[in-house]
């Protein structure tokens, strides 16, 4: 979250002139999405009625799974938090990676679950075979692929090994927030299978929507129905109708969805070929950021790049002096550029 006000409310910050922190889009929604959305607002009167089935009915045929399958939700947070709650405990343990996303440890946590970090793998996969013997009881194996921070992949076949070797009762939590930018095959033919696997979406990221809230999951019913133990999920009915008939137009909207892609494959290829000029390090990335070295305490580089209006991301414990940098708009990219010549990085 960026703050756009300081804290003495002494009117708008000077805006930084990158925001490639959080890996978010550098721009907002396609605009068959942002359209669809405009035009949603001034039905705000009415309940969300036949959009969310609209949505869920899209997101179901491109992804070839029953539409019983799919859910909507404010973002994919929401829903993660709720299956680490149903599906971990205090004797059903999580599993994760290290360095990944860490939402789910914090959960975890949060209720008294035991939580095993297993390292990457040497080619920053996820070492399936190791985190299942980290814990062969536990109660979710969480796979973020491409991985949040590494921006590497994770083979479905591995992904399979998994699922054919965990205990019962157990779950694989498979969560593909920035598949989109990826070539690489989507995991829900393993829900349409019956598979124990829930995979998590977001609209946050490619589709440019993080502040809209929008997000779905892909599983078979059972597995979701556990999670709404309180609500019956009503939180997946009380969505706002323009986040949803905007995520339903974006997932229409194939050819922007590919040129989206393309645009940050330009940007980059041109960053990267520009740090490898530089001698700087990074883990080739399938996403929309990297991870690179400095070979110094990356949190002082963050500090020094924030002085020259480039918000870069954090460091993990496991990689201090490494930095996630997100690919934002080619001009962002050029203020990042010049930052890591100013600081003679
Ligand atoms: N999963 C991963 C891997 C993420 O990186 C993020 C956000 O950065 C999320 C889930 C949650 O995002 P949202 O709640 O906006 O869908």
């Amino acid at each position: 979250a960026y703050a756009q006000t300081s804290a003495a409310g002494a009117g708008p910050r000077p805006q930084p002139k990158a925001l490639i922190g959080a890996n978010e889009c550098w721009e907002g929604p396609l605009e068959p999405g942002a359209r669809a959305a405009a035009a949603a607002i001034s039905g705000g009167n009415r309940y969300t009625g036949s959009e969310r089935a609209d949505f869920v009915n899209a997101l179901a045929s491109i992804e070839n799974v029953p539409p019983a399958y799919v859910m909507a939700w404010p973002g994919s947070s929401d829903p993660l938090s709720r299956i680490i709650v149903t599906y971990c405990s205090p004797t059903r343990g999580l599993v994760t990676a290290d360095p990944t996303f860490e939402l789910a440890e914090s959960v975890a946590k949060y209720i008294g679950a035991p939580v095993k970090r297993v390292p990457l793998t040497a080619d920053h996969a996820h070492d399936v075979k190791a985190m299942l013997a980290a814990d062969p009881n536990a109660g979710i194996y969480y796979v973020c692929t491409p991985n949040n921070p590494s921006a590497t992949l994770t083979g479905l076949k591995d992904v399979e090994w998994l699922l054919a070797n965990k205990p019962a009762g157990s779950i694989v939590l498979l969560d593909e927030a920035y598949i989109h930018f990826s070539d690489a095959p989507a995991g829900a033919y393993l829900a349409a299978q019956d598979k124990e696997i829930i995979v998590l979406r977001t609209f946050s990221k490619l589709f440019g929507m993080a502040g809209m809230r929008l997000g779905a999951t892909i599983a078979k019913p059972a597995l979701m129905m556990k999670t709404m133990r309180y609500d019956g999920g009503m939180v997946s009915y009380a969505l706002p109708t323009p986040s949803v008939v905007c995520g339903t137009a974006s997932l229409l909207a194939g050819d922007l969805i590919r040129q989206r892609r393309a645009e940050m494959l330009k940007v980059r290829a041109d960053t990267l070929a520009f740090l490898d000029k530089r001698g700087l390090a990074y883990v080739p990335p399938q996403a929309n950021f990297f991870m690179v070295d400095w070979k110094k305490p990356a949190a002082e580089v963050r500090k020094a790049m924030a002085a020259e209006g480039v918000d870069i991301g954090r460091s993990w414990p496991i990689w201090p002096t490494r930095s996630r940098i997100t690919i934002g708009s080619a001009a962002e990219m050029d203020a990042f550029k010049r930052a890591v010549v100013t600081l003679n990085l």
